[in-house]
């Protein structure tokens, strides 16, 4: 298993786009459009199965290469979505799981499964 980084990654989608000319179709709505529709494919995969079925998906060779392959395709979108924007995307996820620390407090958050606001 090789450990990408985050600038590994963009270049790989970057190369990608750019070798099909596919900067012009990329604008934040349609990336943001191609993340949430990947996203609403991968939870398609869970759709009406119950705890065991979904545990079991992961273990059946066809289905576990669906779900790696809708995961694949959102982090593709969302790679995409930053790279175009001149998002940074690891300060950007810092920033965020700093400001979730103070929301979820670990004394008031852990074993929790609330929202912030119901604390
Ligand atoms: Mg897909």
């Amino acid at each position: 298993m090789t450990d990408y980084t985050i600038k590994e990654l963009t270049d790989m989608v970057r190369a990608f786009c750019g070798e099909r000319d596919w900067d012009q179709f990329h604008n934040p709505k349609d990336l943001a459009i191609g993340i949430s529709t990947e996203a609403n494919e991968l939870l398609d995969i869970f759709r009406f199965k119950n705890a065991e079925e979904m545990m079991g998906l992961f273990k059946e060779p066809k289905q576990r290469e669906h779900i790696e392959e809708e995961l694949a395709d959102v982090l593709f979108f969302v790679l995409r979505f930053a790279q175009m924007n001149n998002i940074e995307l690891k300060h950007a996820l810092e920033t965020k799981i700093e400001k979730n620390a103070k929301k979820y407090p670990v004394e008031q958050a852990k074993g929790q499964n609330k929202k912030y606001n119901e604390f």
